[in-house]
């Protein structure tokens, strides 16, 4: 019988705790350790990093003016707390109405909202007032 895949926010849980120990693991040997275990180990939480932002990235499209896959992260601290997707390779342009847009979208309630959001392009994303 197939496993049933867990719910996102349960393997993003998964991958968090995955991603707090594997960062002990690479303090507790990074100034002892072989060369090469230090970089299995900082390879490893690499690893979960990307994995972390693919599980909230999940169903977004590529970047519509880079072509590259988002990046997600969970923003748990301070004033804006929730999900955030955005290009890492582009920077922010004028928009039509002379607003500059960041490539990104923020405070997604849950990743969908920030993914939905993300999807509209452009038209939807974080906004800074308009410029002279
Ligand atoms: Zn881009």
């Amino acid at each position: 019988m197939k496993e049933e895949k867990k719910p996102q926010l349960e393997r993003l849980a998964d991958l968090k705790s995955e991603l707090i120990a594997a960062r002990e693991a690479y303090l507790a040997i990074v100034h002892t350790a072989p060369a090469v275990e230090v970089k299995a180990a900082s390879d490893k939480v690499k690893r979960l990093q990307a994995a972390i932002s693919d599980c909230i990235t999940e169903g977004a499209k590529p970047c519509p003016m880079c072509h590259n896959t988002p990046h997600g992260m969970q923003q748990t601290e301070g004033k804006y707390i929730g999900f955030e997707i955005g290009c890492l390779h582009c920077r922010p342009f004028k928009w039509a109405d002379r607003t500059v847009r960041e490539p990104r979208v923020r405070r997604g309630l849950l990743p969908r909202h920030a993914v939905e959001a993300w999807n509209e392009g452009p038209a939807a994303w974080w906004q800074r007032p308009k410029e002279g």
